[in-house]
């Protein structure tokens, strides 16, 4: 499943290439998680603004044509890649093929959004804080590298929370982009055990932990940057950044640091790798 390093990944390659590019066609292909909910005609002649993410969505913000039919209705395309999609801006795209459910047509290249899967979803919103954007994007809990997140928010934030922080994380509400691989080693990284309930982190930990999903999440995109075009390859940059994991998908092989054997939980049905000796229940 695409996770946020590989969405911002994919956000850096398109973003300045697309920047003030006009949509001259769109095509829809197979039905994705939702209707696009304009028509598609609707957007030709649309310049592109700078496209944006907010956790996993990326927001392609349009402006209409001010001489066209439709002038002054600005809004833009939220897009997300669902279980299977991944995005590619093609300077020739060439015929579709089976899995290829939207191309956005631009002077700057048909942006292709490929989804075997079709969980995937373009949908049209009239802003970020309009509907239906505002609904999906307020469940979204803070972005991990926005400055307004510190050691003494997140704590706040965790404190009146008896879930374990592994769960918590893997959730999004408290903090964006911790997907299973990243949450895992995050917490490896910490030095704090994936089943201590978060009313148990104290401020200081709040802080190694900050840093450490700062760091994962730094890491990954920087994988991402270096070494994938795009992420047509269903591992993309989580299968990049697994080859230097420290314990995801590492049950009962060594711990680098301590030597001490990773072991694997179940945690909301979700493996778990941690070291029992490096990572501390408080
Ligand atoms: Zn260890």
């Amino acid at each position: 499943m695409p996770e946020l390093p590989e969405v911002e990944v994919t956000r850096r390659s398109i973003a300045s290439r697309l920047q003030g590019a006009r949509v001259l066609s769109v095509r829809c292909g197979k039905p994705l998680r939702w209707p696009l909910g304009i028509a598609p005609q609707a957007l030709i002649g649309a310049r592109l603004g700078e496209v944006q993410r907010r956790g996993k969505y990326l927001w392609l913000p349009l402006q209409r044509d001010p001489n066209g039919p439709q002038a002054g209705l600005d809004g833009g395309l939220l897009l997300h890649l669902g279980m299977s999609g991944s995005l590619a801006l093609h300077e020739q795209a060439g015929e579709p093929g089976p899995h290829a459910h939207f191309d956005l047509v631009s002077n700057a290249g048909t942006l292709r959004l490929t989804d075997p899967r079709r969980f995937g979803a373009v949908l049209w919103s009239p802003g970020l804080q309009a509907e239906p954007a505002a609904t999906l994007l307020s469940r979204l809990g803070a972005e991990p590298f926005d400055p307004s997140l510190t050691p003494l928010t997140l704590h706040a934030a965790l404190r009146r929370r008896k879930v374990a922080i592994k769960t918590l994380l893997l959730g999004g509400q408290v903090v964006v982009g911790a997907g299973n691989i990243y949450a895992c080693e995050a917490l490896y990284r910490a030095g704090i055990d994936p089943r201590t309930r978060c009313d148990r982190l104290g401020r200081r930990h709040c802080e190694r932990l900050l840093v450490a999903l700062r760091s994962t999440l730094a890491r990954a995109m920087d994988l991402g940057g270096s070494t994938l075009r795009d992420f047509s390859d269903a591992h993309g940059v989580a299968g990049a950044f697994q080859a230097e994991a420290g314990v995801y998908g590492r049950e009962g092989q060594p711990c680098a640091a301590c030597g001490t054997a990773v072991r694997r939980v179940l945690q909301a049905q979700r493996s778990t790798f941690f070291c029992p000796t490096c990572q501390r229940r408080s």
